[in-house]
């Protein structure tokens, strides 16, 4: 075991504060990892405010994680010391199932187990994230940072990348698509940059006319304000795809009324019970809704493979640990362009002596 020092909350609701806490010891399957940089995910503050009620205290949050190989064990065969590493939203699954065997491990049969809040399969322990020193995480789930992607901007393709990157996939995203982006936050933001770089055309559905500048310097086509009824009916069936990150529930209807023929919304924000869908909204066009849940290893490491690449990197704002409740604040009052980074460096200032104990 090693002791860590990270920011987590022992309770709902409360301010992140330094809390220490130990990792497991490595198993031979294990990579050791010193954490550079974290980005900040809407999830995390879903989580942090037990929005779900599965929340496990306390809780160390962060899924976007990037960082130094220090240490492997004996069988590791893919990294060694020195080497530039990410982890995302998951740390384990049962590598054995159907779901897994077709690369698809967020769906594992058994449960996949998230980088925090969930169970380690073998000890049990409380899983803890990315706002902390050092992480250790089984070889199969640490993806490779390529030499050409800066490691400051690498953390959200991790979460909000992958998330919105696999449902592009899966729905054949290619020169020509109409795809439409509804929310332009951290999720948002990299549809938006990703669907440019397949050549799609671009629409970003926003409730904030001031980020109609915005949208289109990040290479949106089109902007369209959700709060104007005229705009909104004008746009009727017109999208192949609509990608939805709205992060909580609302009313998917007058989403569903843009949708072309055979089109599909596919929701990725709000993990929660929505308003009532119309069904003949359905019918007419053939319309389907489906959801989507961040992604696999394998097309996470095509994502980022292709973003170094061509050179996508999300918009970030750099910030140190101890901003971090600021950030939240921010998050919850919709202010981020587009994503929080969190600059790990700056745990180094935290006095040690500071960090509450972790009890479980
Ligand atoms: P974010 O950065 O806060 O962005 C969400 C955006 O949604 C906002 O920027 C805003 O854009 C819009 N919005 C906010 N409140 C709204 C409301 N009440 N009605 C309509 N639009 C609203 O959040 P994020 O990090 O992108 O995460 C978005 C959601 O995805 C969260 O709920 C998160 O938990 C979830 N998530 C899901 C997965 C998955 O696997 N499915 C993975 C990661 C995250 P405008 O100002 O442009 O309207
Ligand atoms: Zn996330």
């Amino acid at each position: 075991m090693t002791t860590c020092i990270g920011y987590g909350v022992h309770e709902a609701n409360a301010p992140l504060e330094p809390v220490r806490f130990e990792r497991r010891a490595l198993r031979d399957d294990d990579v050791a990892i010193d954490i550079d940089y974290c980005g900040v995910c809407h999830s995390d503050m879903h989580y942090v405010h037990n929005d779900w009620n599965t929340t496990r205290f306390p809780c160390v949050p962060g899924h976007e994680i990037v960082g130094r190989v220090t240490t492997v064990g004996s069988a590791v065969s893919r990294y060694r010391a020195g080497d530039l590493v990410a982890v995302g939203c998951l740390v384990d699954s049962c590598q054995q199932c159907a779901a897994c065997e077709d690369h698809q491990e967020p769906h594992c049969t058994h449960g996949m187990t998230p980088t925090y809040n969930g169970l380690d399969r073998i000890s049990g322990e409380v899983t803890r994230g990315g706002y902390a020193q050092h992480i250790v995480v089984r070889e199969q789930f640490v993806l490779r940072v390529p030499p050409a992607l800066d490691p400051r901007f690498t953390g959200p393709l991790l979460c909000a990348g992958i998330t919105v990157w696999t449902p592009m996939r899966a729905h054949g995203v290619k020169a020509g698509t109409r795809l439409a982006v509804i929310g332009l936050g951290g999720l948002g933001h990299m549809a938006v940059k990703l669907g440019v770089a397949l050549g799609a055309e671009v629409t970003v559905i926003t409730t904030s006319p001031g980020k109609a500048d915005d949208a289109r310097a990040l290479g949106a086509h089109h902007v369209l304000l959700s709060g104007e009824p005229q705009a909104m009916k004008a746009a009727a069936s017109s999208f192949d795809l609509v990608l939805d990150t709205i992060p909580r529930s609302h009313n998917v209807n007058p989403y569903l009324m843009l949708l072309a023929r055979n089109g599909t919304l596919v929701l990725v924000g709000a993990l929660e019970p929505l308003e009532p869908i119309h069904g003949a909204l359905l019918a007419v066009n053939n319309r389907s809704i489906a959801g989507s849940l961040i992604g696999g290893l394998q097309q996470t490491q095509e994502l980022l493979d292709f973003c170094a690449e061509h050179q996508v990197l999300p918009s970030c704002e750099m910030i140190e640990i101890q901003d971090i409740n600021q950030a939240f604040t921010r998050m919850h009052n919709n202010d981020v362009k587009y994503r929080f980074v969190i600059d790990m460096a700056s745990l180094k200032s935290v006095d040690t002596q500071d960090a509450g104990e972790s009890t479980r």
